[in-house]
This record gives C-alpha cells, sequence and structure tokens, in this order.
C-alpha cells in the first residue's frame, strides 16, 4: 500500500496500538511528523574496525557474534550489577563490561551477531586486555542467526534517540519502510529562489538523506549536522520561525505609538536629579538607544539585557523619568513580591525628590490599601506603579499609560507582556533580563525586540570569590561567617526547601531555628520564603537591609534583585539541586558592595554528574554570559521558550547555539522575506501542507 504524508502512523507495519500510541504522546501522529524525526547519531556500518586494529582510547564501531553467553556479576544489591560477555570476530575476541547490565542475563546467545559502538579501554586489573565499558549494542538480524537486513549494516545507519519502549532499531525499521513505500509529493514550502541560491536539496530529498544517507556522505559532517540535508532541515526551522517573528514586528510597527519629548531642558533637568552616581558607558549608551525608540511614533519594543549587578534598574528609572516628564504613567512589572517590593522602594527613594507619585499593587497587600492605589492610579495621581502579575488584571486602570517595564522577563510569559500592553493604548515596552542570554538565542527568543546590551560593572566591584565546601566542612564555613559578621559584614544562607521532607534536604525553616540557637545565638538571624505574608516579607528584607538582622536564611525567593551592598557572603547548601542560572542569580546577590565577596558552595564532594558540573562551571567563572551558554548547553534551549511541555519545542532539529551561524542567515533571509508581505503569507499557507502540527509552533513564535 502506499503510504502518503497525512496517513496516522497507527496503520504503518511494526507500528501497532501500544506504539502508536506511545508515538503520539512524543507528538508523532502523521507520518509527515515520523519523517520528522531524524537521528541524533549516525554510525559507520560500511568501515567496521576489526577486533584485532580496534586502538585504546579511540572511539569504534565493531560487528561480532557473541561468544560467551555472559554472566552478571553482582555487588551487595542487585541494583549494581555488572554484566560481562565476550565478543568475537575473525581477528579476536573483545570483552564488553555494561554496568546495571543485569537485565541482559540469559538474553544473549552464542553466535548471536551485534554491532559494538562505543571506546576501547585498557583493562588493567585482567593484564590489560582490551574492553569496552557500556559501548551501544544493536543485535542484527533475528535472534536465530539469520543474516542482518540492509538497514542494519552495509550502510551509514541512523541512531534515533528511543521514545519510550520504542527503540532507535525499531524506528530505523519503520521509517525505511515508510520511505520504501512512500508514494505522494513532500511539499516544501521554502521558496525556490532560496533553495537555488544556497543550493539547498528539496524537502524530500533532505529528509531521504537525513534518515538514510548516501553511501559517500562523510559520517563527520553527518555527526556534526552539516550534511547538506540537515543544514537545509535546520535553516529551514529557523526560517520559518524567524518569518513569523520579523512579521509580528513589523505588525508591531505599523502600530502609532506616543513619540515623547525627550530632548527638552525639564527632561534633562529631571534625569540629572534623579541619578545617585555617574553612569557607566555601557549604561549611557543604553540610555540613549532607549531615549531614540521612546523619540519615535512607534511603540518601543526592548529587550535591555545585562549580567546581574550591571545596574539595569537606575536605566529603567532613567526611561521612566523621560515618559513621566512627557506626562504618561509608567508601570513596572516584577517577577515576585520581594522584587516589587524592593523596586518600590527603591523608586520612591529615587523619586522622591522629583516628586512623583509612586504606588505598589500586589495580590497580598491589605484590601483598602489596594483600593486606594487603584483610584490614585485611575485618577492619574500616581505616576509610576510597581507590582507583580498583580498589574494585570482587570481592575487596574491607568489613565494615561506611556511605558511598561518588565523586570526579569524569563519568569514572564510572552501573553502576560501582551496583556499589560493592551491596557495602555500602545505603550513602549521595555523588558530587562539578567539572564546574559548569547545574542544570537536572544534574537531567537526575543527576535520581536530590539537589544540594548549592558556590558560593563559598574566600577568599584571586587571579584567574588566562589568556592565548593564538603558538608563536613561546615563548622569551618561558620566559623569563617562569624569573622566577617564580626568586621561588620552580612549574610546569606540559602537551602533549596522551605519545609523538612522526606527528601532529606535541609531545610530552611529548621535550619534557620538551628543556626539561631545553636551556631550564632548571639546574631539577629532572619528567615525569608515564599509563604510567608507580603508585609512579613517586607520587614525582613528591610531589617536585613539597615543590617538589624546580619544573616539571613532564605528559599530562593531572594535569587532575583534583592540588592544589598554590604552582604558579602552567599552560602547555598545542597548546591548540586540548583540549576546553574539560578545560582549565579544567588551570586549575584552580593559583590555589590567595595568589600571582597564570597560565594560558598555547600554539596559533597561525592557527587557526580550535572550536579558536579554546575558546581564546577560556577567555580571556574563568574561572566554570566559564559555561565548561561553552559545552561544552556546542559539544559537545551527548550526551557527558554517557557513552554516546557514536550511538543511544544520550537526545533525539532535546529539547535540555536549549535547552529548559530544558520540562525543568523536564516534571521536574514526571513526579514527580507517579511518585507514583501504577499509573498511571506503564502509561504506561511504552504507550511500548513508541509507539517500540520508546524502551525502551533508558528503561533508560539508570532505571540512573541
Ligand atoms: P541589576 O542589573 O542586577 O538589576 P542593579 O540595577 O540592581 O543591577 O544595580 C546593582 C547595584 O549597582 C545597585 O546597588 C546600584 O545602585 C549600583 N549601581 C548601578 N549603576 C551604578 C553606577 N553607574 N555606579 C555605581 N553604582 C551603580
Ligand atoms: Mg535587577
Amino acid at each position: 500500500m502506499p503510504i502518503q504524508l497525512s496517513n496516522s502512523v497507527k496503520y504503518l507495519k511494526g507500528v501497532g496500538p501500544t506504539r502508536a500510541a506511545i508515538l503520539e504522546e512524543r507528538g508523532i501522529v502523521t507520518v509527515a511528523d515520523l519523517l520528522a524525526y531524524l537521528p541524533f547519531r549516525y554510525e559507520d556500518r560500511l568501515h567496521f574496525t576489526r577486533i584485532a586494529d580496534a586502538a585504546p582510547g579511540q572511539v569504534h564501531t565493531i560487528y561480532a557474534e557473541v561468544s560467551t553467553a555472559g554472566s552478571t556479576v553482582r555487588f551487595g544489591r542487585s541494583s549494581r550489577a555488572i554484566f560481562h560477555v565476550a565478543v568475537r570476530d575473525a581477528s579476536g575476541v573483545l570483552h564488553v563490561k555494561i554496568f546495571h547490565g543485569g537485565y541482559l542475563e540469559g538474553k544473549l546467545k552464542v553466535g548471536q551477531r551485534l554491532v559494538l559502538h562505543g571506546k576501547v579501554e585498557i583493562d588493567v586489573y585482567h593484564g590489560g586486555r582490551r574492553e569496552m565499558v557500556n559501548p551501544q549494542m544493536e543485535l542484527t538480524g533475528a535472534a536465530d542467526g539469520e543474516s542482518a537486513d540492509s538497514t542494519e549494516i552495509g550502510r551509514i545507519v541512523p541512531i534515533y534517540e528511543a521514545l519510550g519502549g520504542v527503540s532507535s532499531r525499531m524506528l530505523r525499521r519503520i521509517i525505511y519502510q515508510v520511505l520504501e513505500n512512500f508514494d505522494g509529493a513532500i511539499p516544501d514550502a521554502l521558496p525556490a529562489e532560496l533553495r537555488e541560491r544556497y543550493g539547498f536539496p528539496t524537502r524530500r530529498d533532505a529528509l531521504l538523506f537525513a534518515h538514510f544517507p548516501p553511501k559517500n556522505e562523510s559520517i563527520d559532517l553527518l555527526n556534526n549536522y552539516r550534511s547538506p540535508a540537515q543544514i537545509r532541515l535546520i535553516f529551514e526551522e529557523f526560517f520559518y520561525y524567524q518569518l513569523a517573528i520579523a512579521r509580528a514586528k513589523l505588525s508591531g510597527k505599523r502600530h502609532r505609538g506616543i513619540s515623547m519629548q525627550v530632548r527638552d531642558d525639564k527632561v534633562r533637568e529631571a534625569l540629572k536629579r534623579i541619578l545617585p552616581f555617574k553612569p557607566t558607558a555601557a549604561q549611557k549608551r543604553v540610555l540613549l538607544e532607549i531615549a531614540a525608540d521612546l523619540e519615535r511614533p512607534f511603540p518601543m519594543q526592548r529587550l535591555l539585557e545585562g549580567d546581574v549587578g550591571s545596574g539595569k534598574t537606575i536605566v529603567a528609572l532613567e526611561a521612566a523619568t523621560i515618559v513621566i516628564e512627557n506626562g504618561y504613567q509608567v508601570a513596572l512589572m516584577a517577577p515576585t513580591e520581594i522584587l516589587a517590593a524592593q523596586h518600590y522602594l527603591s523608586a520612591r527613594r529615587v523619586f522622591a525628590p522629583a516628586g512623583y507619585g509612586t504606588d505598589l499593587i500586589v495580590s497580598g497587600q491589605k484590601k483598602a490599601e489596594r483600593a486606594a492605589a487603584l483610584k490614585r492610579l485611575h485618577d492619574g495621581e500616581t505616576q509610576i506603579v510597581v507590582g507583580t502579575h498583580a498589574l494585570i488584571e482587570d481592575p487596574v486602570i491607568f489613565k494615561k499609560l506611556g511605558l511598561v517595564i518588565v523586570d526579569e522577563q524569563h519568569r514572564f510569559g510572552v501573553l502576560q507582556r501582551k496583556r499589560l500592553m493592551e491596557k495602555g493604548a500602545t505603550p513602549h515596552v521595555l523588558v530587562m533580563t539578567a539572564t546574559p542570554i548569547p545574542r544570537t538565542l536572544a534574537l531567537t527568543l526575543y527576535g520581536d525586540l530590539d537589544l540594548s546590551v549592558i556590558d560593563e560593572l559598574p566600577p568599584g566591584r571586587s571579584p567574588i570569590e566562589t568556592t565548593w565546601r564538603d558538608e563536613s566542612e561546615l563548622a569551618g564555613v561558620w566559623e569563617f561567617v562569624r569573622r566577617e559578621i564580626a568586621a561588620g559584614r552580612q549574610a546569606f544562607v540559602v537551602y533549596p526547601v522551605i519545609e523538612e521532607s522526606k527528601q532529606e534536604l535541609k531545610a530552611a525553616m529548621a535550619e534557620h531555628d538551628r543556626l539561631a540557637t545553636k551556631i550564632f545565638p548571639k546574631l539577629k538571624i532572619g528567615l525569608l520564603h515564599g509563604r510567608l505574608k507580603t508585609e512579613e516579607k517586607d520587614a525582613v528584607m528591610e531589617q536585613f537591609r539597615r543590617n538589624e538582622i546580619q544573616l539571613l536564611v532564605s528559599t530562593t525567593v531572594i535569587e532575583v534583585g534583592v540588592d544589598v551592598p554590604n552582604s558579602t557572603i552567599m552560602i547555598v547548601e545542597h548546591a548540586d539541586r540548583f540549576g546553574l542560572a539560578q545560582l549565579h542569580q544567588l551570586r549575584g546577590r552580593i559583590g555589590r558592595g567595595k568589600e571582597k565577596s564570597y560565594c560558598i558552595l555547600v554539596a559533597s564532594k561525592k557527587i557526580t554528574g550535572e550536579g558536579r558540573e554546575r558546581i564546577e562551571a560556577m567555580v571556574a567563572t563568574s561572566n554570566g554570559f559564559e555561565i548561561a551558554e553552559r545552561d544552556l548547553q546542559q539544559r537545551g534551549p527548550g526551557e527558554f521558550f517557557g513552554t516546557r511541555q514536550s511538543g511544544d519545542a520550537a526545533f525539532s532539529v535546529a539547535q540555536p547555539l549549535r547552529d548559530h551561524e544558520l540562525l543568523d542567515l536564516a534571521r536574514k533571509e526571513a526579514m527580507a522575506l517579511a518585507e514583501h508581505p504577499d509573498r511571506a503569507a503564502e509561504v506561511i499557507k504552504q507550511l500548513e501542507a508541509v507539517s500540520p502540527s508546524w502551525r502551533k509552533r508558528y503561533q508560539l513564535a508570532s505571540v512573541g
């Protein structure tokens, strides 16, 4: 039966209801979806390494047969079983160890053929014989010695990420069979002109070759995602996404906005009056960029990016000043109540001499207080209102909203941003983020926003010393804290959870009590966590700010924005439990004054895996951009797109970090095409035919 793109995967040979359900769960419903599921790696099974020639220290692909059925060696609990098996080819024997391989017991038959892919090592415990530890193994042919089929050897073989119970090998067979029996067109939405200019293969050829590359294709290019077929497929994903963004951006430009006076003397003087210090060169440059936007008769849509502590707040308040002097109101939206309260206090401090009405609106507020604030806002007595997402709720009515400032964007959905914008006719929008997103990625994520970067820290900061301490070294850590506090400094101690739980993690509440009674009975110790009421949180922060509290025990509620220059110590317990960006944000709470600061990450020195990598990265660098790149590499850009559900990811092959050159190219081409709205619309229409699921993706992009 000929197969077509719109066919359900359910009816494909080798799929069946159980597997179909698994595939569907991963967003693979039709043949089109299936073909878009590309291999993540390729193996050269045309040129196997002979066992005798397999040099230690290198990765080899070996085709062999089982020579002993294998056995399991267990250490104590059965989960730590290591499975040993020997394989041979005409040239020799190779030993194989599989950790946690107990499940293989009795499964391998002597004579059965298999492909092994992995690094060959020397086994020092067995006279230096060669072995493979945890190789990728794939049995070929049927169990009873039947020969391998043409999808398994004699070609460059695609390796897929297994989906639930659907193995790479099954996927390969299913996809091969689809391509063999495929009958029908594979629509291509990429404009022919582009395809010719870049020499891209058609979508049909690209898919064919990405699944089953021709024999002469370079295995290195394939594994680096740089074969012509892969390049085209990556480019295409970026291109459509950027096209959606470019269209959104152009439509924003078509709206009329409020053109502000930025050059008159009144504005200049107001700016001078509020500035508490000499701005850095980067702050000055960025303010000029913002002022130029405010002056234009289109709404500003700008992203202000800068590492923690780079001084974004004052720049935002300068922008607010311009707008207020023009007779408009400003809304400043923060991700947490603590941060909103803090911004409110600094805005009030900065704006008091100017006489601007400043208000706070949060959900934890007393009813009467809130009602009064709402009224002042509505009547235009308030010039700047600070708040959390409570600001986008319906009862909040502005008299004349001119500027919306959103702090720490990564916690705010794009939709929320839109909603707030709708409160003013077309206010200017300034988004601030402390996640130093690499520039290319920022273009992908916030492609509809113009980008300003503060790439310089205010003068007089001393670098932060970051160390890793084992839990057994805590006594020494407390001793150090005691000395620093005696010298007049303040410290944070952060825990991953509020209350004790089964997880055996130390919790903020219990540790606060222990520190206050046992370790530092003479000090004033505060406790801060998300379950406190707004006033309670404010009170604690205010005491800490005034140094009435010397040590603040907290959960990650202090992660963003908290600014107390006298605090010089940040201790994070169970540091391996925190994400890299989170740790960097926490560290950003110190090093804000002229005294030397210390970030002490506490976690067992025995930990392995990603937790260890994160701590090591923190110790190695304090450059936020480097941290962000590592974080993206560890967690993948999916996290940054806000929607974490699988299937919603913006790209399936493309990876913004790895493929940033292609991203740049695609962005350039997409912008150019978007200038011709009818041609762009045509491409987007054709996209439907390429893959129905791309409609969702496209919407995701156009919201931005
Ligand atoms: P972030 O970019 O993380 O929001 P902030 O705006 O909170 O950083 O600024 C961090 C600290 O640096 C604050 O205490 C702020 O007052 C101070 N600061 C900002 N700009 C300057 C400057 N140009 N000179 C001196 N101190 C500055
Ligand atoms: Mg900030």
